[in-house]
């Protein structure tokens, strides 16, 4: 039976911060799933910063979005028909045909295209975050590319956020000698605290994010996991001992132009520092085993995560926005259903 779905496509693209103008909604009606395709309605789809690179026409680790077509990006959803025998009516699915109510698609795509999940010890919205991408970002970049070691001071910025609340919780519980989180805001403050961030800065209220630092890691920090860029990389610069070892995770002030340039950089020379880029994709072969050790931590309650909701298709650029404005605490999602 035919299936009406919303998606949300784009319209144009944004110069700088993106606007509701660069978005439309259309609605779409879904033929029957073919020969060895699965129609899922998703409950949940995230919102993430990547996807504002992804509306520039450039070349990058992923494509561009395309004008006029749907958008898209991490969902969950519930198979509602099945035509591959590896999925059954009713199964949770992870995807990557977020952006919209309802699709049809082939089951047998591998990997985060296509993803059956074991919803029986975790709810299926935290796949999108504190146990999906976000969640294994904050791993690998703390583990593989920082090698986080016991007794590491470590400093963590858009720490309140989906990839930093969890990078906080994991340095914690791996040893770190102290974790210096840094957020927008009072009460991402006394959020970062409440999840055993040692010093929190709240860097909208810093004049002299640099001093701020200092003051917090007297002796320096080890490793700086980089959500921001701009002041936040300067700062992490200033503090850094000898040989410290950064993961430029991301540098979100930067994705809607304008970033003012960076100073210090020669301090990477003289300290011999590591400043080391990575794609969490690019570490898929870590999964398993930040799934094993990531339900661990949740069911034993050592690792907390929060969400930041709103409601239905229609809601998705907002919430999307949300992320440059920083009005989202911990993961930011849309619940469709
Ligand atoms: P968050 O949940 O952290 O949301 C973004 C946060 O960034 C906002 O809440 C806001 O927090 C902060 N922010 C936004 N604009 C600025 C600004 N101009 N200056 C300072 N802070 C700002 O998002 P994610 O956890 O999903 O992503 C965090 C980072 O990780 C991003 O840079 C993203 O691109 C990157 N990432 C990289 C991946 C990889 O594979 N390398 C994979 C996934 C994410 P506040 O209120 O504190 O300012």
């Amino acid at each position: 039976m035919a299936l009406e779905s919303r998606e949300v496509r784009l319209r144009s693209r944004p110069e700088a911060l993106p606007t509701a103008d660069n978005f439309s909604l259309e609605t779409v009606t879904l033929a029957d799933p073919g020969p060895g395709e699965v129609q899922v309605r998703n409950t949940w789809m995230s919102v993430d910063p990547y996807m504002r690179g992804r509306m520039r026409d450039v070349a990058s680790y992923v494509p561009p979005f395309q004008i006029g077509k749907a958008l898209e990006g991490g969902a969950v959803g519930t198979v509602v028909q099945s035509n591959y025998e590896g999925l059954q009516v009713g199964d949770v699915v992870m995807s990557m045909f977020g952006w919209r109510e309802a699709f049809n698609a082939p089951g047998n795509l591998s990997g985060m295209a296509m993803m059956k999940l074991d919803v029986s010890q975790l709810a299926p919205e935290l796949f999108l975050g504190v146990a999906g991408i976000p969640g294994m970002t904050a791993y690998v970049g703390l583990l593989e590319v920082a090698r986080l070691k016991e007794g590491d001071v470590v400093f963590i910025s858009a720490a309140a956020g989906a990839v930093g609340s969890v990078a906080c919780q994991i340095a914690k519980l791996k040893g770190a000698a102290a974790v210096i989180g840094s957020a927008g805001g009072k009460e991402k403050c006394e959020y970062l605290r409440s999840i055993g961030v040692d010093h929190v800065i709240d860097y909208k209220a810093e004049t002299d994010l640099t001093a701020a630092l200092k003051q917090a890691a007297p002796k320096g920090i080890d490793v700086y996991f980089e959500n921001v860029g701009g002041a936040h990389l300067e700062a992490a610069l200033n503090a850094a001992r000898p040989f410290a070892r950064f993961a430029m995770c991301g540098m979100i002030a930067n994705y809607n132009g304008g970033g003012a340039p960076v100073n210090y950089l020669e301090m990477i020379v003289g300290k011999r520092l590591r400043l080391e880029g990575f794609i969490v994709s690019d570490s898929m072969r870590l999964l398993p085993q930040f799934l094993g050790e990531m339900a661990g931590w949740i069911a034993g309650g050592k690792v907390t995560s929060t969400q930041t909701v709103d409601h239905g298709i229609e809601s998705a650029p907002a919430a999307f926005l949300k992320l440059f404005s920083g009005e989202n605490l911990g993961k930011m999602l849309v619940k469709l259903t």
